[in-house]
């Protein structure tokens, strides 16, 4: 495991937007951040799932969060510039952004795969993180410290049969982080780096591996200490790379 003791204010004063922050990883970071100061944004597309996560956060009192209701799988040019529109009003600055929002689709060899789950999958996966990294580029430049995290995975490291689309969107998802690591370089202080976060149990994890024992996986609080790495100052630094949150 990714070691990494974080100081309890790590975040403090920090506006952080999660995508998929409604279950899974992304509602342990958004809980994790909310807890080391962040203010944190939950997007995601159902609202209940938001809304939980928001609940748990005001009885804590850490900083409060706010909602952003978007299906990335709909979601326009507009609705991004509406995304940073809000939030320039609400909070005046963005300091990070986790890229965590994926699908699965489904594990099939790439002769039966249908074009209908390829397109669906690369754009929640790829395109819609391109779309929403480019709206917020002028908000994050105006951040001294910004941080963005993209999702990635061990199929996005090396394909494997029948993961289809989504072990592409996942080297995709590489190639965007560093090409976008390479453009900012010299020009802004925002770092993109990503995390492949290991088999961990969740939801995802269980529609892949069925027959598996969930309780022999990390939990998603059990993978946070890389996340909270890459989100705080002490990783100003570091641009480019990919992280893996269950190796030292
Ligand atoms: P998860 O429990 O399925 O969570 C995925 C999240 O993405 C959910 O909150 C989901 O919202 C959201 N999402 C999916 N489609 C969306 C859409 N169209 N619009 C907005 N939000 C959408 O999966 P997880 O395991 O936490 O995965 C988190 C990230 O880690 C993903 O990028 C995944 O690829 C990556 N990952 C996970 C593992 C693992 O073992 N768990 C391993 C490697 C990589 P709903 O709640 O509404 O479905």
């Amino acid at each position: 495991m990714f070691k990494y003791d974080a100081p309890n204010a790590l975040l403090n004063d920090e506006v952080i937007l999660i995508t998929g922050a409604g279950s899974g990883i992304g509602k342990a970071a958004a809980l994790t951040f909310a807890r080391h100061g962040a203010t944190v944004i939950l997007l995601g597309r159902d609202i209940k799932k938001l809304e939980s996560v928001y609940d748990e956060i005001e009885s804590n009192q850490w900083p409060m969060p706010a909602i952003f209701p978007l299906n990335l799988e709909t979601a326009t040019d507009h609705d991004y510039a509406n995304l940073a529109e809000t939030i320039e009003n609400e909070f005046g600055h963005l300091d990070g952004v986790l890229h965590n929002a994926s699908l699965l689709g489904e594990l099939k060899p790439i002769g039966q795969y249908p074009t209908e789950t390829w397109n669906r999958i690369l754009q929640v996966n790829l395109t819609a993180g391109f779309m929403l990294t480019r709206e917020m580029l002028p908000l994050l430049r105006q951040s001294k410290t910004a941080s963005v995290i993209f999702t990635s995975s061990g199929v996005g490291h090396k394909g494997r049969a029948n993961w289809g689309a989504y072990s592409v969107s996942k080297f995709a998802t590489e190639g965007l982080m560093q090409v976008l690591a390479d453009e900012e370089d010299g020009v802004s202080s925002i770092r993109f780096n990503s995390i492949n976060p290991g088999g961990t149990r969740t939801a995802m994890r269980a529609s892949a591996f069925p027959g598996e024992n969930p309780e022999n996986l990390p939990t998603a609080e059990e993978i946070m200490p890389v996340y909270l790495y890459l989100m705080g100052d002490e990783s100003q630094s570091t641009s480019g790379r990919a992280f893996h949150a269950q190796q030292g």
